[in-house]
């Protein structure tokens, strides 16, 4: 269906794009063009967070590359997608002088300065009695919809799973069909002018990005396979997760359809630490677990240059370094054996690996990042006991048996150009229970 063109006095109405990059089953787009007209949908580089990032950040190109798909997919339905770069109440505040703005939809972002960020946005809309309208579209289940009977945040996973399991049904997981709301979209010949990644401070990067697709192969297979990182059997839609190139409720439908249980526990994980950064922001900086925060971790540099460059004469962790260095993905089982390693074996703050994941992966996300690197500390909810300390040989041993992965990212592994271990794998061990006890005040210093 073709766009409607704008007159005049006609007022704009604003579809905000953040982390729900498509044009099919998206929520806030679907009621923006279902209850508007003249809705133009919008995109903004949030310089405060672009700043921040290394000028070959890859998700970047990611991002732009998929924004130019979707303009294009606008433009051929006689509609645009402006594009803009700044501070989103800068950019907001422009629109509204420009334009006679009706009303701003966008899907709703969990993350504290996500939630700061678009109070500061609604109070310059309400201002101009702008209305400011969010919706749920990144989760099948979101902030206070999964509870425990005493209306309380779940903190520990297998409950909140078996209460989201029990609530789950059709009506959460349908799509909201856009294309019957097309003729709603803002009509323009004129093209927007989009800025250029040189000028955002970025270099254009040549990657392959992974494909959004879900195969039945890999779901039902996906429960024996998923712990080998050799065999590389899980789906890579970590990235299209995190910027919604993917619509959750579609992933969630086809998990159920092929049944594959364990598949879908993985999305309810995603949803689960969500749950936990929305109603306990304070893990964004600190442990879930206030006592945690007396443990005297070890500040040593170059410690911490070794694991991050995949020097640490541990193979299987060198090897999950190495790729993530690499290819901005780690798998899953490797993902625990490093975190687990720099934080036990190293004894260094689970903070800063988790912002090192945070610079590199391309799938990073911060509730998932945040839960699962608290989860291998022991410091998170849920968490694996402290004392409950990978080792890494061992793990190389029964994931990768035949030293496929550590070969294929560590090739110098048994010559004399591979580093001996770091740390002696016993002493690591007992220095850390020793260490977290005396934190817990289980020992007396
Ligand atoms: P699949 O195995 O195919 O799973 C499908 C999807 O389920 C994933 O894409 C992801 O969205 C979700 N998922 C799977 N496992 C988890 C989990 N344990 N916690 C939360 N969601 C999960 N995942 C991220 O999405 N972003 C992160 O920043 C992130 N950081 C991590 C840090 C550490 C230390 C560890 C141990 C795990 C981390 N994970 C993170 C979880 C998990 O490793 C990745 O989601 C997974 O490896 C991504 O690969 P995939 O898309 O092939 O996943």
């Amino acid at each position: 269906m073709a766009a409607k063109k704008l007159n005049e006095n006609e007022s704009l109405c604003l579809f905000w794009y953040r982390r729900d990059l498509r044009l099919e089953d998206n929520a806030a787009f679907f009621y923006a063009l279902k209850e508007q007209s003249s809705v133009q949908p919008i995109f903004i580089f949030d310089s405060d967070i672009l700043d921040n990032l290394e000028d070959d950040d890859k998700r970047v190109t990611f991002i732009y590359e998929v924004l130019l798909d979707i303009q294009s997919a606008l433009r051929k339905k006689g509609s645009d997608l402006w594009i803009f770069y700044g501070k989103p109440e800068e950019v907001f505040k422009k629109l509204i002088k420009d334009h006679k703005v009706s009303a701003v939809y966008t899907n709703h972002d969990y993350e504290p300065s996500a939630i700061a960020r678009d109070q500061r946005v609604e109070k310059i809309l309400s201002e101009k009695e702008i209305s400011f309208k969010t919706y749920k579209d990144q989760v099948v289940f979101e902030k206070e919809e999964v509870l425990t009977d005493a209306r309380k945040p779940y903190t520990v996973y297998t409950p909140y799973k078996n209460k989201w399991l029990s609530s789950v049904s059709s009506f959460y997981l349908k799509a909201y069909p856009l294309d019957l709301y097309f003729s709603s979209l803002n009509k323009t010949s004129k093209k927007s002018s989009v800025p250029s990644l040189s000028e955002m401070g970025f270099k254009q990067i040549e990657f392959d990005f992974p494909e959004t697709t879900l195969t039945k192969q890999m779901l039902k297979n996906y429960e024996k396979l998923r712990d080998f990182p050799a065999l590389d059997a899980t789906s890579h839609l970590g990235l299209h997760l995190r910027f919604g190139t993917v619509s959750v409720r579609e992933l969630a439908r086809e998990a159920k359809k092929q049944k594959s249980a364990v598949w879908l526990s993985e999305l309810i994980w995603r949803e689960f630490f969500m749950q936990i950064l929305y109603h306990f922001p304070h893990v964004e900086k600190k442990s879930f677990r206030p006592e945690y925060e007396k443990i005297e971790w070890r500040k040593d540099k170059k410690d911490f240059q070794k694991w991050c460059e995949g020097k640490t004469g541990y193979p299987l962790v060198d090897a999950g370094m190495r790729e993530l260095n690499q290819t901005g993905h780690m798998h899953n089982r490797v993902r625990m054996v490093v975190a687990s390693f720099l934080t036990k074996h190293l004894l260094i703050h689970w903070l800063e690996g988790e912002r090192y994941f945070a610079s590199k992966l391309l799938d990073y996300d911060l509730s998932a990042n945040n839960g699962n690197w608290q989860w291998a500390a022991g410091t998170g909810c849920d968490a694996a006991p402290y004392f409950r300390v990978f080792n890494p040989e061992a793990q190389a041993e029964k994931f990768d048996e035949d030293s496929e992965y550590i070969k294929k990212w560590v090739p110098e592994v048994g010559t004399d150009k591979y580093p001996e271990p770091m740390v002696e794998h016993k002493f690591a061990r007992d220095r850390a229970l020793r260490e977290f006890a005396k934190g817990l005040g289980k020992l007396k210093k």
